[in-house]
């Protein structure tokens, strides 16, 4: 448990995500006096912020840091800063993105060079201001750049997302609103039903707009089988012209087929995503994955064979037992497959997942050897004739890592960058679905959620298209 005090502001979130950096799968609690174990205090007073850790009701360390300007911006900054330098003087740790806390970090230089800011000034602002290493401002710097045409094409376009929230088991780390058919394999029929009114109803705001993208994700939505994924794949073609990017995550191998690769080729699906996360089965049988390295390669093959052309791979690093030798054996043989694009995770220990509950049991790679491992990736990544092309970070990740696309010249998938960019608005179908509405001319967005859990989406499925109403003349 971490306690924590604010003086002269109320940026808990900005504390909390500070302290989540040094002291992760923590319990950060609110409080107004010093308590036993660690207390944090973070006082500001309108030029400057003060940061202090005591342990036990003694002052162990401070960190200071002064305003340079009036802006909501610095002073997040400054609160942020001086807690790094306070946190960092009592616990060393590498931190190679500083005090870096948002999810997108190559939308912020985006901005920064819209705002007419040159890239010494972005450079100097992020690496001193900032404190995010040489080798990260790179990486942020090339996905901006990469994503600056894609952004540009996709002006005044919009994406679709349609969720399938089911799969064959649920994996140790996952957090996703995925629901094991096991035990949900009779609501899969009523969710469909359920998904292709929701898909009906938005005929008449696609009308006359062009589709960029459409994105099948989930869950794992090849879990249909194959009369309901056709079924699917009908209801969309009923509904949205496909002319763009069209994207089913096959996530699972244990969930594919022949067939199933068939009817997504006949149904002009034109990129998929198969995951082995590791080709190590040791780790594979751990994660709970219900594959095996095998049945990843024959997945692949198959669906090479049936003729998809741009299959992408997710691995995560950082996967309890796997060291820079195992990522290293999982990256060789993904090369050798020659996928047009691989999704470089760092693992998040989320707090709906089954490894937050059992996290004492695993040894999970210390700061300093993730980023070795990162670097190991990217560098052979490289070699491959792949760039990064789309990042973004989340919370709780193992040393505050990223999350990178790379892919081979011209396999970008637009859908992973506008979503990114925040700049096209988003259509989302089904349960979890989070609709973006972007105002191209003031920039705001406007979120409409529909509710995670299945029954309540099937049960509540009238509410959820009443939701979508509100709003839309945004799109
Ligand atoms: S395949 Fe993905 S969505 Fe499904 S349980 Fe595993 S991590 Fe979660």
């Amino acid at each position: 448990m971490i306690y924590y005090i604010l003086n002269g502001h109320d940026r808990k979130d900005d504390i909390v995500s500070m302290l989540m950096m040094f002291y992760p799968n923590e319990k950060y609690v609110l409080t107004d006096k010093t308590e036993e174990g660690l207390t944090f205090v973070s006082s500001y007073d309108g030029k400057c912020c003060v940061s202090y850790l005591y342990e036990n009701g003694k002052l162990k360390t401070e960190g200071t840091a002064d305003l340079r300007n009036e802006s909501d911006t610095e002073k997040k900054r400054i609160i942020g800063l001086s807690a790094y330098i306070a946190l960092k003087k009592h616990k060393d740790i590498y931190m190679p993105w500083g005090i870096l806390t948002g999810v997108r970090p190559a939308k912020l230089i985006t901005e920064m060079r819209e705002k007419g800011m040159t890239e010494e000034a972005i450079k100097k602002e992020l690496t001193e201001g900032y404190l995010v290493s040489e080798s990260k401002y790179s990486l942020m710097s090339a996905v901006s750049r990469s994503e600056e045409e894609i952004v540009q094409n996709g002006k005044g376009k919009i994406g679709i997302y349609i969720g399938i929230p089911f799969c064959p088991t649920r994996c140790l780390y996952c957090s996703f609103t995925a629901y094991p058919l096991k035990q949900y394999h009779s609501r899969v029929e009523d969710y469909l039903c359920a998904l292709e009114k929701e898909i009906k109803f938005c005929a008449k705001y696609v009308k006359g707009k062009e589709i960029e993208s459409i994105y099948i994700g989930g869950g794992t939505p090849t879990s249909l089988n194959e009369e309901q994924l056709e079924r699917l794949l009908e209801a969309v073609e009923g509904t949205f012209t496909i002319n763009g990017e069209y994207t089913v995550e096959a996530g699972r191998p244990d969930t594919l087929n022949r067939q199933k690769l068939k009817i997504l080729k006949a149904h002009n699906v034109n990129r998929i995503s198969i995951n082995p996360q590791t080709l190590n089965d040791s780790t594979l049988e751990l994660i709970g994955r219900a594959h095996n390295k095998k049945m990843f390669i024959d997945a692949f093959n198959i669906a090479r064979e049936e003729g998809h052309e741009h299959i992408n791979t997710d691995i995560i690093l950082g996967l309890p037992s796997e060291g820079e030798d195992e990522v290293r054996r999982t990256i060789e043989e993904l090369c050798r497959l020659s996928p047009e694009s691989i999704t470089v995770h760092t693992l998040a220990v989320k707090r709906a997942s089954r490894l937050k509950e059992t996290l004492e049991k695993y040894e999970l790679p210390d700061v300093r050897k993730m980023d070795g491992i990162i670097t190991m990736t990217a560098e052979r990544l490289k070699e491959a004739g792949m760039y990064p092309y789309y990042m973004y970070r989340q919370k709780n990740m193992v040393g505050n890592f990223e999350n990178v696309g790379y892919c081979k010249p011209g396999c970008q998938c637009l859908y992973n960058v506008e979503i990114m960019e925040e700049k096209q608005s988003i259509l989302a179908l089904g349960a979890g679905g989070s609709t973006k509405l972007v105002n191209n001319q003031t920039n705001e967005i406007r979120r409409i959620f529909n509710v995670k859990s299945v029954t309540d989406y099937i049960e509540r499925i009238d509410e959820m298209l009443q939701r979508k109403e509100v709003g839309m003349e945004w799109l």
